[in-house]
Protein backbone atom coordinates (compact mmCIF):
# COMPACT_ATOMS: atom_id res chain seq x y z
CA UNK A 1 0.00 0.00 0.00
CA UNK A 2 1.45 3.47 -1.05
CA UNK A 3 1.82 6.03 1.82
CA UNK A 4 -1.36 8.36 0.76
CA UNK A 5 -3.61 4.99 0.68
CA UNK A 6 -2.32 4.25 3.96
CA UNK A 7 -2.58 7.70 5.30
CA UNK A 8 -6.20 7.92 3.92
CA UNK A 9 -7.22 4.62 5.33
CA UNK A 10 -6.15 5.80 9.19
CA UNK A 11 -7.91 9.35 8.47
CA UNK A 12 -11.17 7.06 7.54
CA UNK A 13 -10.61 5.36 10.54
CA UNK A 14 -9.74 8.09 13.10
CA UNK A 15 -12.94 9.57 12.05
CA UNK A 16 -15.21 6.31 12.74
CA UNK A 17 -13.40 6.28 16.06
CA UNK A 18 -14.26 9.79 16.65
CA UNK A 19 -17.76 9.43 15.55
CA UNK A 20 -17.74 6.22 17.73
CA UNK A 21 -16.64 8.34 20.94
CA UNK A 22 -18.85 11.10 20.75
CA UNK A 23 -21.50 8.95 20.15
CA UNK A 24 -20.59 7.26 23.82
CA UNK A 25 -20.36 10.28 25.37
CA UNK A 26 -23.46 12.01 23.89
CA UNK A 27 -25.34 8.96 25.38
CA UNK A 28 -23.61 9.13 28.46
CA UNK A 29 -25.34 10.64 31.87
CA UNK A 30 -21.93 12.06 33.40
CA UNK A 31 -22.95 10.98 36.67
CA UNK A 32 -19.75 11.15 38.60
CA UNK A 33 -16.20 13.30 37.46
CA UNK A 34 -12.25 13.55 38.75
CA UNK A 35 -9.63 16.08 37.99
CA UNK A 36 -7.60 14.43 34.93
CA UNK A 37 -5.07 15.74 32.72
CA UNK A 38 -6.12 15.67 29.36
CA UNK A 39 -5.55 16.49 25.88
CA UNK A 40 -6.36 19.87 24.83
CA UNK A 41 -8.24 18.55 21.85
CA UNK A 42 -8.14 15.37 19.64
CA UNK A 43 -5.07 16.79 17.14
CA UNK A 44 -3.25 18.57 20.07
CA UNK A 45 -1.02 16.92 22.00
CA UNK A 46 -1.37 19.56 24.63
CA UNK A 47 -2.52 18.83 28.13
CA UNK A 48 -4.62 20.86 30.03
CA UNK A 49 -6.38 19.67 33.61
CA UNK A 50 -10.26 19.05 33.65
CA UNK A 51 -12.85 17.59 35.16
CA UNK A 52 -13.65 15.00 33.04
CA UNK A 53 -16.87 11.95 33.49
CA UNK A 54 -15.67 9.05 35.09
CA UNK A 55 -17.44 7.16 32.33
CA UNK A 56 -16.97 8.29 28.95
CA UNK A 57 -13.97 10.82 29.79
CA UNK A 58 -15.69 13.32 28.78
CA UNK A 59 -14.24 16.84 30.24
CA UNK A 60 -17.36 18.73 31.10
CA UNK A 61 -16.06 21.24 33.72
CA UNK A 62 -12.83 23.34 34.96
CA UNK A 63 -11.53 23.06 38.31
CA UNK A 64 -10.21 26.04 40.79
CA UNK A 65 -7.50 27.36 41.12
CA UNK A 66 -7.10 24.94 44.63
CA UNK A 67 -8.07 22.15 43.20
CA UNK A 68 -6.02 22.05 40.24
CA UNK A 69 -2.81 22.94 42.72
CA UNK A 70 -4.36 19.70 45.08
CA UNK A 71 -4.27 18.01 42.40
CA UNK A 72 -0.80 18.64 41.10
CA UNK A 73 0.59 17.77 44.74
CA UNK A 74 -0.75 14.24 44.39
ZN1 LIG B 1 -19.87 10.82 30.69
Amino acid sequence: MGKPQKVATLLGERQKIEKEIEELQRSCEHRTKSIKSVRERLDSTAMVIRYVCDECLLSIGYPSEKEITKYLKK
